[in-house]
């Protein structure tokens, strides 16, 4: 057994990245030309997300989800623990994101789009300038048809692969992993994808999905611990975030710092969320992410600089948690090597306490999450631990910075979880 003493196991606790640097001096492993060709990506397909899911047609075809103040959330919070709220409270409800509900949406639907428009500009059927509604119509289904995707996933990803690649025609064949709901095997198979369920964790899902689809030449598999395509997917998220605080009329800058938590599985899509913030804001936007206390997998990762083959059981962590979109034994090396210079830290938090805060945000907001996209709401903690308010001095949060702050909590996951099963 190896030994990690700075986190607490089956506590919450808070672990402070000693490898992060100012913006100045951070390497940046991925180019600003590769998001804004993702963002454009994005774009192109956006006439046929409109067509093809009506809940989108009222945002041109653009998957994005609100950015709600929850003052009576905060309130709620700090007043438990009589406390003064530091600041404004956010949710970005990526739980709400249409077609997949949840953070999914961002990239695990991108890799699939990018990679239906490879294949039909590859074969003569498409080029970049066309308006791309035609993808809806049958020659291209048919020719999807003859291709297959396949991932490995907890759920969530199986969920948004599964579902546009059914849409756009592809075959779909989704590993899931023993943590995944049985509702979300359900749905998949009632869009036509084929579910292959295995015993154990993540980690080994994904192994047998990315072997079962190097035996097809026709196949094509989403690597969720590899793909820098998913990251850029996520990454896209920073651009929409900016301009949705400009329509709300708030400020970043060094007085009015931006705060942001966000739930962590193996890092994707935190990872990409968090560092296109940091190329729009540098060190005025703080972003941590926050995990199970007994599944903290990116942290060990970042934390050892084991990447990749960090995994929390080798460490004394038992990697089970109700948060099932959270379940990864392992981090994507990838990520945790881009975020290793531009992370501020990590929270990891209790079952019980994120049921606590299912509950309140239902009850104070009336907003329903999953299990794991409340896991943010630990960032609501950072003054309460020593190493959190150590942290604020060390980087010019003061009173002042933090009165005027703002904080953004990423609520992940959850619109799509049938009622009966939330209860
Ligand atoms: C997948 C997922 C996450 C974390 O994303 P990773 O890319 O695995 O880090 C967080 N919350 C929910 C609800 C998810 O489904």
């Amino acid at each position: 057994m190896k030994s990690f003493n700075e986190i607490p196991h089956g506590a919450s606790g808070l672990w402070i990245n000693p490898y992060k640097k100012p913006s100045a001096q951070a390497e940046y492993k991925i180019s600003d030309a590769q998001i804004k060709d993702a963002q454009d990506r994005l774009l192109r397909f956006a006439p046929y997300i409109a067509k093809k899911f009506s809940e989108t047609a009222a945002n041109g075809g653009l998957i994005e989800s609100e950015l709600k103040e929850i003052s009576r959330m905060g309130e709620e919070i700090y007043r438990s623990r009589g406390e003064k709220s530091p600041g404004r409270l956010f949710l970005k409800a990526d739980s709400h994101l249409p077609i997949a509900g949840s953070v999914k949406a961002r990239g695990g639907i991108y890799e699939v789009l990018r990679h239906a428009e490879d294949l039909a500009v590859q074969n003569g059927l498409l080029s970049y300038g066309d308006d791309y509604s035609i993808l809806a119509g049958e020659k291209f289904t048919k020719f999807f048809s003859d291709y297959t995707v396949q991932v490995g996933s907890t759920g969530n990803l199986g969920l948004s692969i599964g579902i546009m690649s059914a849409a756009l025609g592809f075959k779909v064949i989704i590993h899931m992993s023993a943590d995944a709901k049985q509702w979300k095997k359900d749905l998949l198979r009632s869009r036509g994808a084929e579910v292959i369920e295995y015993p154990s964790d993540y980690t080994q899902a994904v192994k047998n999905g990315r072997l079962n689809s190097q035996k097809d030449p026709n196949s094509y598999f989403v690597d969720d611990e590899k793909s820098v395509d998913l990251f850029l997917g996520y990454a896209t998220a920073g651009k929409r975030l900016k301009a949705q605080l400009e329509k709300q009329n708030i400020t970043v800058d060094r007085a009015h710092p931006l705060m942001v938590y966000i739930p962590a599985g193996v890092g994707g899509a935190p990872g990409g969320i968090s560092y296109s913030l940091k190329r729009i804001y540098g060190d005025n936007v703080h972003c941590f992410f926050a995990e199970p206390a007994e599944c903290p997998s990116v942290l060990l990762g970042i934390a050892t600089q084991q990447h990749e083959n960090a995994d929390v059981r080798e460490y004394g962590f038992s990697g089970k948690t109700k948060a099932d979109g959270l379940a990864c034994p392992r981090p994507s090396g990838l990520v945790t090597g881009i975020m290793t210079q531009q992370l501020s830290g990590i929270f990891t938090v209790t079952d019980s306490e994120l049921s606590a805060y299912m509950k309140m945000l239902n009850g104070t907001e009336g907003i329903r999450v999953e299990p794991s996209a409340c896991a943010g709401f630990a960032g609501c903690s950072l003054l309460s631990f020593e190493n959190g308010r150590e942290y604020c001095e060390k980087h010019g949060l003061d009173e002042n910075a933090l009165s005027n702050s703002v904080h953004i909590v990423w609520a992940t996951g959850g619109s799509m979880v049938p009622p009966g099963e939330y209860e």
